[in-house]
């Protein structure tokens, strides 16, 4: 049973990384971003709620996202294990964690930080493309974008730019990154839970050191 936390700068590859693992471990990734871009794109009452906050690269309020952690986990296929990317990300959502998983008799397994410098995360984001359909990620530079075709999700792709991905936002979602989370992968580090691997390798590499760590 794993239960895994993945920690690091927006653009680190944490997504594409946590996609793979979860898969091969047969555990739910669980993304509080993409959840609440899912909520955004059919205009729930949290999407709506989220969506300024989302918009200038702002963490959206606490209780919303410990609130739709808590319904994820409750969920049958987190029964075996589950992957959380992008959650928690700030010392108050570490220890609500802690506490949500007090209350349903779980733990956490392994807390997961992937390292990269700030030039390259800049570089990663700015030219980041994303498939509307299955969610899977381009780059501009280093992943052709294709143009139309058949998507991870079976349908069609539809390519689009987040609208944090535009160079204000990121530089504020990195601002937001060491403000909140730095205090968070302190943390971790000095309870001896964190495992620090290099996310500016190549993908391939990241994955092996990944599988490697954790076994
Ligand atoms: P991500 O896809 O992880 O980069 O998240 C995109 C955006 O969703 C973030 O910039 C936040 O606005 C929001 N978000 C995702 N996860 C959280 C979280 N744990 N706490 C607050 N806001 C979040």
């Amino acid at each position: 049973m794993s239960r895994l936390v993945f920690l690091g700068p927006p653009g680190v590859g944490k997504g594409t990384q946590a996609a793979g693992l979860a898969q091969d471990l047969g555990i739910p990734h669980i993304s509080t971003g993409a959840i609440l871009r899912d909520a955004l794109e059919r205009e729930t009452p949290t999407g709506l709620e989220a969506k300024k906050f989302m918009d200038a690269g702002e963490l959206v309020p606490d209780s919303v996202v410990l609130q739709l952690v808590r319904d994820r986990l409750a969920e049958e296929d987190a029964r075996s294990g589950w992957l959380l990317d992008g959650y928690p990300r700030n010392l108050q959502q570490g220890e609500a964690l802690q506490s949500l998983l007090q209350e349903i008799g779980d733990s956490l397994d392994h807390v997961i930080y992937f390292e990269c410098a700030e030039s390259e995360l800049v570089r990663r984001l700015s030219g980041r493309r994303t498939c509307k359909t299955c969610g899977s990620t381009f780059h501009i530079e280093f992943a052709p974008v294709p143009e139309q075709g058949q998507c991870d999700a079976g349908g069609e792709c539809e390519i689009y730019q987040r609208s944090d991905d535009v160079e204000e936002a990121i530089l504020n979602r990195l601002e937001v990154y060491h403000r909140e989370t730095g205090p968070l992968v302190d943390h971790y580090r000095s309870k001896d839970q964190l495992v620090v691997l290099d996310g500016a390798a190549p993908i391939d590499e990241v994955g092996v050191a990944l599988r490697s760590a954790l076994n």
